[in-house]
């Protein structure tokens, strides 16, 4: 049906690559690009091994438009799927328009030298995506991703108007290692020490890093401290959904990685800026990922579950109702599959069905959008089948008040 090119071979584009590779159906042509060739390569080894699928493999620097350009017009795919940074959004935007491809992503852009991501910038592509015929669908990940979808199903088929929104992610996962983070160290250390944000009555609410958190139970795994942190997807909910009075996200975090995280920061290698190092120019968050163990790597003692959902409170017929929605999420189920841990599970997965959707022709529409602005049905439909099923709870307490 399609080719697609995935540009990353992180933890995150194995998964997806491996996904694609197990729906040749849809997928017909796939090729595997990054930074670094091998990894691509390794990756294509273990599919060709495992699934007996060729996946077609190359080099790029996604900083440079013209690399990418170069790189698209090697291989003709119908849509590009950015697994890379998110620092190079915007380089990879830019390329699918001078190549004329479509565009997906699963984070939204973060410019290098400051810890910020929001949308504005992609969402400043609109009118270019939409001139050109061309669809960009952004943050199709778990969350953002499945997180976006799962309010719009439960708008559309189980509320009138949504009001209070918490969006709550538990990783009750033991990797086993006194430190690592569960997809890139740099990318995961800057969002986490952020301040916290939230939406309330028509503005945002910040706090203190990690200065609000309580105990919430997740199905299958009990109580777990969880924290209130800024997530991007809050940002596109809010303003897809006016109706929400109230949008927060919960993550919960170990006391040990709360710990070294600190001490992390206090030392200063949670540094984005960047300090001359025996001449030599180094940023010391950079430095600190490459000693981290690879998020990609973590799966193979990886034991216990994440959970992630919504809860939900709205109105339907003129009540007041509740709804929890959720997906678990084994470690172990996911490294047997495609050889990662379930973080990278659970973003690649969704990227694929994304990239399923719109080579479907059904997430199709020329502009940029946040994927709350499709129809969540089809999606929801390969979740169950493609290893992420969903379930729900009505009118239970959702703890949150
Ligand atoms: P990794 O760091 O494991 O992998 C990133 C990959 O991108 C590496 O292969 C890296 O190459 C490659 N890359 C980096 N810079 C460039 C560049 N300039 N040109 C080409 N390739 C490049 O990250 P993950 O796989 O863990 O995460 C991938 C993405 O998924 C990130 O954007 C992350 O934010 C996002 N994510 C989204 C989630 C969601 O739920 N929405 C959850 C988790 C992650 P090299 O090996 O050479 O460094």
């Amino acid at each position: 049906m399609g080719k697609v090119l995935i540009i990353g071979a992180g933890g995150v584009g194995q998964v997806a690559t491996f996904k694609c590779a197990m729906n040749t159906d849809v997928f017909t042509e796939i090729t595997l690009a990054s930074r670094t060739q091998s990894k691509c390569d390794k990756i294509a080894e273990e599919i060709k091994a495992k699934l007996g699928v060729t996946i077609k493999t190359d080099q790029v620097d996604a900083d440079y438009v013209e690399q990418t350009v170069a790189l698209i017009k090697r291989h003709n795919p119908e849509l590009v799927v950015n697994l890379a940074l998110p620092y190079q959004d915007l380089a990879i935007m830019d390329a699918c328009l001078q190549a004329g491809v479509h565009y997906m992503d699963t984070a939204n852009y973060e410019p290098k030298e400051e810890a910020k991501f929001e949308y504005k910038w992609q969402w400043a592509y609109q009118e270019k995506f939409k001139k050109a015929g061309l669809t960009a669908i952004l943050g199709c990940g778990f969350d953002p991703g499945v997180t976006s979808v799962f309010t719009a199903y439960a708008a559309k088929h189980h509320f009138d108007e949504i009001h209070y929104l918490d969006i709550v992610d538990c990783n009750a996962g033991d990797h086993g290692k006194a430190f690592a983070t569960n997809f890139n160290p740099e990318i995961n250390i800057r969002e986490v020490t952020q301040k916290g944000k939230y939406w309330e009555n028509g503005m945002w609410v910040e706090t203190e890093p990690h200065q609000i958190h309580q105990p919430l139970n997740y199905p299958n795994i009990g109580p777990k401290e969880s924290y209130l942190i800024y997530h991007e997807e809050l940002e596109s909910l809010v303003k897809n959904f006016p109706s929400l009075k109230r949008a927060r996200f919960w993550m919960t975090f170990g006391q040990e990685y709360l710990t070294h995280l600190r001490v992390i920061q206090n030392i200063g290698m949670a540094r984005i800026d960047p300090i001359i190092y025996k001449g030599v120019e180094i940023v010391p968050i950079q430095f600190l990922k490459e000693v981290l163990p690879n998020p990609g790597d973590l799966g193979e003692n990886y034991k216990g579950e994440t959970s992630i959902g919504c809860r939900i409170k709205g109105l339907k017929d003129g009540k007041e109702k509740t709804y929890y929605i959720y997906n678990n999420c084994s470690h172990e189920v996911a490294f047997k599959e495609t050889g990662t841990q379930a973080v990278s599970y659970t973003t690649g997965v969704p990227a694929m069905i994304g990239a399923m959707m719109f080579l479907k022709g059904l997430w199709k529409k020329p502009g940029v959008f946040n994927v709350e602005e499709f129809n969540p049905d089809p999606f929801m439909e390969q979740l169950n089948i493609q290893g992420l099923p969903w379930h729900e709870l009505h009118n239970v307490d959702l703890e949150l008040d």
